[in-house]
């Protein structure tokens, strides 16, 4: 095997160019510090270009939402040097039933002003929704602490970025084995002082004791990418189903009423896992999903009967049709103990993985923990 990089040694050296590598990359440039990253692709395609590009600050909480806090100044000062599109528009919740808007008031009550609650007529107005179009609205609540990114083009922008103020980027190399002070690729060695590992669900690969500890599994997501020409605003949508799956909400009293008429009235939402929600990306098409499916491995077939519950609810929601111009399954690591895998197998490497769907909200964040450990 050619040793072609092992002249340099790097302060640091990163695994994986998917956003948790590049935030770490971008804290690390920001201290001073060399930075190396070593990709097994030409170009990242992993779960940070497939996802909503929503950092979901408001609604998590505890240690989470302080990482996530964290990440939100960690994201502006990464767009404003790197020149990315970074929106600081919120997360519309949109209210359908009585119970649901009980679950935006006392959340509401649990924040102060991170969260708004909004009338019937403002959160169609924020839709771009006339009154009768789709489903009735109760009300809703603007998430007023999240940001908006697009992940189809913001994880190229910020390696770009990278690589212009010197960060080296080896695309194509695939990691094989770690030790303290060398990464081994298939195109030969990666020194430096430490090493970070952001392979994201592909940990088992090559910390598999690690990955074991955690009992993490891979979690695959049904998307799709539509056009829905009434929809004018950057903020996410988020709905029911999502009251159930981000804490700050899903810890409220009300949701309990929302999840057991939920379960009475619209299973075959529940019965996937539908967290549905929706983001709008700069050029107006629309991301749409999403299910969640667990399992060590990801069978790649697409199930329509999930990809239409998905659809429908959101036509239902924005009030008029859409049409699909792609579709495609994400991949995320999860684990049922932890958000959070963060370990020291060896001296000086660190494995960060985010075990549960929010490493777009907290990869600033996590980075900058990472670096003050070191
Ligand atoms: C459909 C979907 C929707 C989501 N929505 C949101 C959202 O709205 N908000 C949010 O906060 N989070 C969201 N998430 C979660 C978020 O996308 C992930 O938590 C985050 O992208 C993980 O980033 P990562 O860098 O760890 O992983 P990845 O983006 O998967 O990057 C890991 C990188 O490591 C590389 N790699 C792996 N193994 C090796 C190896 N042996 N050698 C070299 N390179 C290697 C891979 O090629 C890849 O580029 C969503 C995820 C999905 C799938």
């Amino acid at each position: 095997m050619s040793d072609a990089h092992s002249d340099l040694v790097s302060d640091l050296v990163i695994v994986g160019a998917g956003i948790v590598g590049l935030a770490h990359a971008a804290e690390a440039v920001s201290r001073g510090l060399s930075v190396q990253i070593v990709e097994r692709d030409a170009a990242a395609v992993g779960a940070s270009v497939r996802n909503f590009g929503h950092a979901c600050v408001t609604a998590q909480v505890g240690e989470l939402r302080d990482l996530a806090e964290s990440s939100r100044e960690g994201w502006l000062a990464a767009a404003s040097r790197a020149g990315f599109w970074a929106a600081e528009a919120g997360a519309v919740v949109v209210a359908r039933a009585s119970d649901e808007m009980g679950v935006l008031e006392e959340f509401a009550a649990a924040e102060g002003d991170a969260v708004e609650l909004l009338s019937a007529e403002e959160t169609a107005r924020r839709l771009g929704r006339g009154a009768h179009e789709g489903d009735p609205i109760r009300g809703g609540a603007l998430l007023t602490r999240d940001l908006r990114v697009d992940p189809r083009t913001v994880v190229a922008e910020l390696a770009a970025h990278l690589e212009s103020v010197g960060v080296r980027i080896h695309w194509r190399h695939c990691v094989t084995g770690i030790e303290p002070g060398v990464v081994r690729t298939n195109r030969g060695d990666v020194r430096g002082e430490r090493i970070v590992v952001a392979v994201g669900h592909d940990l088992d690969h090559l910390f598999p004791g690690v990955a074991d500890a955690h009992e993490l599994r891979r979690c695959r997501l049904s998307m799709a990418l539509v056009d829905a020409p009434s929809l004018s605003t950057d903020a996410a949508v988020l709905t029911a189903t999502s009251m159930l799956r981000y804490d700050g909400m899903a810890q409220t009293s009300a949701a309990g009423e929302v999840r057991a008429r939920l379960e009475r009235e619209r299973p075959e939402l529940l019965d996937v896992g539908a967290n549905v929600m929706f983001t709008r990306r700069p050029d107006g098409t629309v991301l749409v999903g999403d299910s969640h499916h667990y399992d060590l491995a990801t069978p790649p077939f697409l199930d329509e009967d999930v990809a239409d519950a998905l659809l429908a609810e959101v036509a239902r929601v924005v009030g008029g049709s859409l049409r699909v111009r792609q579709r495609w399954q994400g991949v995320y690591a999860s684990s049922p103990s932890t958000p959070l895998v963060r370990e020291t197998p060896m001296s000086g490497v660190d494995v960060v993985t985010v075990s549960t769907g929010v490493g777009m909200t907290l990869a600033f964040g996590l980075a900058r923990a990472t670096l003050a450990r070191m």
